[in-house]
């Protein structure tokens, strides 16, 4: 069999990682990055790949069997998911959690006539997240769900940071209580607020002169980002930021904690919890999984949108349902 073709939209954080996730999976070939930006100013990390004008794409229909679109979930997607999935099966990041059935609606339009797949939202939240939650309140309906996230980077907050009178550069970690994390773990099951649950750690670096006591009070204060939570603000220097804050980690907990028994004497409690050091490496590594799954449905003529939800886990494995059995059952 042949490999699997494999082209990337968009050649950011995602993009990058989508290319490294390629070369750890035998079964997949990088065939082409498309960008809306000149195709002379990219340079990839593989040689042999072609860079391409995102209005390229359509002399690449036949070429490719799955495009991974790698655009940001605010603008890019919205737009570029319905337009690629008119020609081409596209797997998906869009985690704009809100606008899900809004943007399952539009891609499932544009897929199911042209005879496409297209696997959208994947990746860690949503994505891996997702899939813990629906198993975890199918396995225990008497229960409770918690979910931390971090400590990580919030890009959403880091901008939020960067656009206060002042600031030159800043970034936002997000960072569960720890002594939450640990009562959610006894199975108390308690109510918890949203400053209960997570802390904002912010470092800034403030431009000269810039009012320090200013700034601070206008992050603490920001409505929908910071004023619900307990924030910290933490002036540094360019050179404190640049070697110390230039990577992006997340993760977090999902937590289902509940009860069976005749009289709920059991409590049963399921975790799933990721550390990662990128972000993005393994949100594309999740991504270039489901594209495995996206070219066998197509290869099914199973067409159209498709959740993480939809994805029975096989169609994720390069490996045969048979050997899947023998290794992992
Ligand atoms: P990013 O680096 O900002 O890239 C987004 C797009 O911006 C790229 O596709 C690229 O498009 C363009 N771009 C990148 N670098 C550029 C530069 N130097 N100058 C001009 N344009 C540039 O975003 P990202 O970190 O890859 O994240 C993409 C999306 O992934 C996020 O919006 C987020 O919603 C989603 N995400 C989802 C999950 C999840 O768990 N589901 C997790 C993490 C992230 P062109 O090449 O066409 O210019």
């Amino acid at each position: 069999m042949g490999k699997i073709k494999i082209g990337i939209v968009g050649y950011g954080n995602l993009g990058r990682g989508v290319e490294y996730a390629i070369r750890q999976n035998p079964d997949m070939e990088l065939v082409a990055v498309f960008t809306r930006r000149q195709p002379g100013d990219i340079s990839l990390k593989t040689s042999g790949v072609a860079v391409c004008h995102y209005d390229e794409m359509k002399q690449y229909v036949g070429k490719i069997d799955v495009m991974v679109l790698c655009g940001g979930s605010a603008t890019d997607l919205i737009v570029q998911a319905p337009d690629v999935a008119k020609m081409f099966n596209t797997v998906d990041s869009f985690d704009t959690h809100a606008r899900i059935p809004e943007f399952y609606s539009l891609v499932d339009a544009a897929a199911k006539p042209t005879k496409h797949v297209s696997i959208i939202s994947v990746g860690w939240d949503p994505g891996m997240f997702s899939i813990t939650r629906l198993y975890n309140n199918c396995i225990l309906p008497d229960a409770k769900d918690y979910t931390f996230w971090g400590k990580g980077v919030s890009q959403g907050h880091s901008d939020a940071i960067r656009r206060v009178e002042g600031v030159k550069n800043g970034k936002q970690y997000t960072v569960p209580v720890e002594s939450a994390v640990e009562q959610v773990r006894t199975g108390s099951n308690p109510e918890l607020t949203t400053r209960q649950k997570h802390t904002r750690v912010c470092y800034v670096v403030a431009q000269p002169g810039a009012e320090l006591a200013r700034i601070e009070s206008e992050i603490k204060n920001m409505p929908n980002y910071f004023a619900d939570y307990d924030t910290f603000v933490n002036f540094i220097s360019d050179e404190e930021f640049e070697k110390n804050h230039n990577t992006m980690p997340h993760g977090g907990f999902v937590i289902r904690s509940g009860f069976t028994g005749e009289n709920r004497e059991n409590k049963q409690l399921i975790e799933y919890s990721l550390k990662l050091d990128s972000n993005p490496e393994f949100t594309s590594s999740v991504l270039v999984a489901y594209a495995r799954a996206a070219y066998k449905l197509a290869n099914e003529a199973s067409y159209g949108a498709k959740t993480v939800f939809d994805i029975a886990p096989a169609l994720l494995s390069p490996m045969s349902n048979e050997a899947l059995r023998e290794q992992f059952l």
